[in-house]
């Protein structure tokens, strides 16, 4: 299948990517749809359990931000230039959590970001088989309620050994 980013494909991707790295890092998902070129990616509360540490807490949805870019790159198969990045929530939200991380500093920041976007990239290869599956699950219904998107999750490993 070809992909065409004026196709939903992109766009389920990239919110399937968030949603199963969301789960990845225990992060529930209250909802995730797609509609012609864009979606969203809803976290049921933006606060992990109060047992994760704060910073702990702040690099993995770093992580989680990076992974609708790094989905829709394994998906083309080679990265792609976004022209509007800086402008985007992913980027602006995971910037201000490296910010804080960094103590303010931009130097450092950017270098989180760097290491978040290479973290998203390796945990997008390993989980695309459940990306895949909430991806098409996307594409079916256009809205996923974050139960639905477990239970995709969740049938898409039966059968497979945990790595
Ligand atoms: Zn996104």
């Amino acid at each position: 299948m070809s992909a065409d980013a004026d196709s939903y494909e992109w766009p389920a991707f990239h919110e399937a990517s968030h949603c199963c790295l969301a789960e990845y890092f225990s992060q529930e998902t209250k909802e995730a749809w797609i509609a012609r070129r864009e979606g969203q990616h809803i976290p049921a509360e933006w606060r992990a359990p109060s047992n994760v540490a704060d910073k702990q807490r702040r690099l993995n949805e770093i992580i989680v931000l990076m992974a609708g870019r790094a989905g829709v790159d394994r998906l083309s198969g080679r990265k792609l230039e976004y022209p509007d990045w800086h402008e985007s929530d992913d980027y602006t939200l995971a910037l201000r959590r490296a910010m804080w991380l960094s103590g303010d500093d931009e130097q450092a920041a950017d270098l989180l970001l760097q290491w978040g976007a290479r973290r998203a990239e390796l945990l997008v290869e390993r989980l695309w088989h459940e990306i895949h599956a909430v991806a098409y699950g996307l594409l079916e219904h256009e809205r996923l309620t974050g139960s639905h998107v477990r239970e995709i999750i969740k049938q898409s490993n039966n059968g497979k050994v945990a790595a």
